[in-house]
């Protein structure tokens, strides 16, 4: 069965869909008519591509939309960011749940995709006309041949914990509210991704860290980064905030925990283990009886 009818796609205005107004937020994901579509915008800007699935079973259709066009009558834009927030709704396990987590994985690809095939029109060598590849998932460019891949930036993120069972949890500049989230940060090329924990974790808060230890990993198209998870003990050191993005910093335990980041998100759910520890398998449960 394919992702979305033929007759349907998604439209991106950068991570942003843009559906009919009448469109609820659940139902996003069934994509919108292509010939409404066609009719809404003017063609100038409307790119029409496919995406591939990972395993090349399906094609999901898409357009990405010139970034300067607004809303039309009729029409309304709402962040990918916001459909997976939405989409997941705590059952109670400490982990994300809901929206079914492969079909938000396709929507992340697709809203990772357009982002690059509206950053990729020119070859960022000559300046030539990038076409797609008639071979690969790639763009050639139709003067000096070069590839171009969709690129993706790797950055961590990392739980640190103390001896007393506390985490620390930090505020970012950029943080809307007074939400605190784990540590986090972009990856240096020539680092291994541990070297980036213990770097970001020293940078932003001053502190040292052991036993960095991968956890699971999330893409987040945001514009295009891939978020790779750590848990980490702290080791040393005085919380020390950069002032530059950590605005402050702390130690927190299960009972005080502050304002933390929404559903669908990495931090979130690599806060939501901690919080609550898996339940005993029922294996140890019938044993004890
Ligand atoms: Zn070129």
């Amino acid at each position: 069965m394919s992702v979305l009818p033929l007759s349907h796609s998604f439209i991106f205005r950068g991570s942003e869909l843009m559906v009919p107004s009448c469109c609820e937020n659940r139902r996003v994901f069934e994509g919108t008519p292509v010939d409404a579509a066609r009719a809404a915008f003017n063609p100038a800007d409307l790119l029409y591509f496919e995406v591939p699935l990972i395993d090349k079973s399906d094609v999901i259709p898409c357009f990405s939309l010139n970034k300067n066009v607004s809303a039309p009558a009729g029409w309304r834009c709402i962040s990918a960011r916001v459909l997976a927030a939405e989409g997941f709704v705590d059952d109670g396990s400490g982990v994300d749940a809901g929206l079914a987590a492969g079909l938000l994985s396709i929507v992340f690809r697709a809203c990772h995709i357009a982002q690059w095939v509206s950053d990729s029109v020119f070859c960022g060598s000559c300046g030539g006309k990038n076409n797609f590849s008639s071979s690969e998932f790639a763009r050639v460019c139709t003067v000096c041949g070069r590839i171009e891949y969709p690129r993706v930036s790797p950055a961590i993120i990392v739980r640190i914990s103390n001896d007393n069972d506390e985490i620390l949890l930090a505020h970012d500049r950029k943080f809307s509210g007074n939400v605190y989230s784990l540590i986090a940060g972009f990856y240096e090329a020539g680092e291994c991704l541990e070297d980036t924990v213990e770097r970001e974790v020293f940078e932003e808060v001053g502190l040292r860290v052991r036993d960095v230890r991968f956890i699971s990993s999330q893409s987040w198209p945001f514009p295009n980064s891939l978020m790779v998870g750590f848990s980490a003990k702290y080791a040393g050191g005085f919380i020390c905030c950069d002032g530059v993005e950590i605005e402050d910093a702390g130690w927190f335990n299960r009972g005080n925990l502050p304002q933390i980041p929404g559903h669908g998100s990495i931090a979130r759910r690599l806060i939501e283990e901690w919080r609550r520890p898996p339940a005993p398998a029922s294996g140890l449960l019938s044993a004890t009886r």
